[in-house]
C-alpha cells in the first residue's frame, strides 16, 4: 500500500534510541544514571495540579475555544509584555499541544515543498522533522564552539538562498545552553526583514537562565518584525506530561496558525489549560527549580573539569555539550560504552547536527543523588577510557546490535 514518501523518510529519534537501551538495562535490574532525557525530575507544583483537578470537578470537560481559553491567552500576553516589554495581543497567541505542536504549526504556515529552513546547530533534532515532512529542505548552519556556540547572525544569513523561508533558533539552546546577546538579536531581526525571511524563535528554556544576562528576542522585537515566537510550560513548570505550549505571531501569520491548529487538533485539553493559568502565578516555584538547576550546573561543571572534558558553561537550560575525552573520537561509541560499562546515559552529539559527532549531551535535570553518583562514574570513565572499550576502532552494526542485546558485554 502507498505511504507518503516524506513520512517513510522520517527518522526515529536518536534520543529515543538511547532511551530504549536505558529501558533494556533497567529491565535487567542494572543501575542507570539518566542524563539523556530533557525531562525535569521535579513534580508539577501543587497549585497547578489543584487548578486542573478543580477544573475537572466543576465539569470543565468540554471543547475549549480553539486557540485557547481567554484567561490563559491573556495571562501569557500579560506575562510576556511585563517581562520583555513586547506586546502580543491575546488574539495573536495560540495555545498548543506542547511547544512541539507550536513549532509544527509555524513550519506548516511558512513552508512549501522545495522551500528551505535554515536551522542553527547544534539544535534539538525535532526541528528538522516537520520541514522534511512538508517536502522542505533543512540546511544546518553550525555555531562556533570557540564562541561558546553563540549564534552569529551574519554567518546564518550568509546561507540564505532564493528558497529560504525561515531561520530556526533556540535560546537558551538545547543542547549547548548558549544564549544570544541582545545586540545580535536585533541584528538577526534586521537581517530577517532585509531578506524577507521568518525567524522562528523557540525560548522554551527562558525561565532557566543562570547568569543574569538573559535577553529574550521579544525584548528587542518590533511589531513588523518577521518573528514567530514559541514557548511552553514543559520545562519551566515541570509539566512535560501536560503537553502545553504556545505560539505567538503578528497579523496574518497568527490567523493562519490558528486555522491550522483548528484543523489539526481543534483545541488543547480544557483542564490542562486551567492548570497552565495557575502556572503563570507560580513564579516562586520556578525560581526554586532554577536555583536547583543552578547548583547542579556547578556540580556538573566541576565534574567535567575533573574529567578533563571541554564544554562551554551553559548560560541557561539544563544541558551541557562537552567534547568526548581523548582518545575517543566518536560520541556514538562513547555514549554506548558509557552506558554499557558505567550505566551513565548521555546522548551522542551526532543527534544535534552535522559536525558534532565528537560531543555528547548531558542533561542535569535529574535527581541529586543520581547526578552525583553518575558524575563520579563519568569522571572514572574518562580517567581510563582504554579500559572500557577500544575507542579508536568503530564497531560494526552487528556488534552494536549484540551489545545492545547484552548490555554488559564488553
Ligand atoms: N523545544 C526545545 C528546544 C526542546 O528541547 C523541547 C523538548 O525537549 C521542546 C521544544 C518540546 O517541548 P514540549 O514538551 O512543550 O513539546
Amino acid at each position: 500500500m502507498h505511504l507518503n514518501r516524506y513520512a517513510l523518510d522520517t527518522k526515529p529519534s536518536g534520543i529515543r534510541a538511547i532511551a530504549n537501551l536505558v529501558a533494556t538495562r533497567a529491565k535487567a535490574g542494572l543501575p542507570v544514571y539518566p542524563f539523556h532525557l530533557g525531562e525535569p525530575d521535579a513534580d508539577t507544583p501543587e497549585p497547578i495540579k489543584r487548578a486542573a483537578i478543580e477544573a475537572l470537578e466543576r465539569g470543565d470537560t468540554h471543547y475549549p475555544p480553539n486557540a485557547g481559553v481567554a484567561p490563559l491567552r491573556e495571562g501569557i500576553a500579560t506575562a510576556l509584555a511585563s517581562r520583555y516589554g513586547f506586546g502580543y495581543d491575546a488574539s495573536e497567541i495560540t495555545v498548543t499541544v506542547g511547544a512541539c505542536e507550536a513549532l509544527s504549526l509555524a513550519f506548516m504556515a511558512c513552508l512549501e515543498p522545495g522551500d528551505e529552513a535554515i536551522v542553527s546547530t547544534p539544535s534539538w533534532p525535532n526541528y528538522a522533522q516537520t520541514p522534511r515532512l512538508l517536502g522542505a529542505h533543512v540546511r544546518e548552519v553550525p555555531a562556533d564552539p570557540g564562541r561558546g556556540f553563540a549564534v552569529d547572525p551574519d554567518a546564518l544569513f550568509a546561507e540564505v538562498g532564493a528558497r529560504t523561508r525561515m531561520i530556526v533558533l533556540n535560546a537558551p539552546n538545547n543542547p549547548s545552553g548558549a544564549i544570544v546577546p541582545a545586540a545580535e538579536l536585533r541584528r538577526l531581526l534586521d537581517l530577517a526583514r532585509e531578506h524577507r525571511v521568518w525567524v522562528l524563535f523557540d525560548e522554551i528554556y527562558h525561565d532557566l537562565v543562570f547568569d543574569g544576562a538573559w535577553h529574550s528576542v521579544l525584548s528587542v522585537a518590533r511589531d513588523d518584525d518577521p518573528l514567530i515566537y514559541v514557548n511552553g510550560f514543559s520545562k519551566s513548570y515541570a509539566m512535560t506530561g501536560w503537553r502545553l505550549g504556545y505560539v505567538a505571531a503578528k497579523g496574518q501569520a497568527a490567523t493562519v496558525i490558528q486555522r491550522l491548529h483548528q484543523a489539526l487538533v481543534t483545541s488543547v485539553t480544557s483542564f490542562a489549560q486551567a492548570g497552565a493559568v495557575a502556572a503563570l502565578e507560580c513564579g516562586d516555584a520556578v525560581a526554586s527549580m532554577r536555583r536547583t538547576y543552578e547548583h547542579r550546573r556547578t556540580r556538573v561543571l566541576r565534574a567535567l573539569e575533573r574529567a578533563g572534558l571541554d564544554a562551554p558553561p551553559p548560560a541557561g537550560g539544563f544541558y551541557v555539550f562537552p567534547k568526548v575525552p581523548p582518545p575517543w573520537r566518536d560520541g556514538d561509541a562513547f555514549a554506548r560504552s558509557l552506558l554499557e560499562q558505567h550505566g551513565v546515559a548521555v546522548v551522542p552529539g551526532s543527534v544535534f547536527g552535522e559536525g558534532f559527532s565528537d560531543r555528547f549531551r548531558l542533561c542535569f535535570a535529574c535527581d541529586d543523588a543520581l547526578l552525583d553518583e553518575g558524575l563520579e562514574r563519568l569522571v572514572q570513565a574518562c580517567a581510563r577510557p582504554r579500559s572500557i572499550d577500544d575507542p579508536v576502532r568503530e564497531r560494526t552494526p552487528s556488534e552494536h546490535a549484540s551489545t545492545a542485546a547484552h548490555p554488559e558485554a564488553p
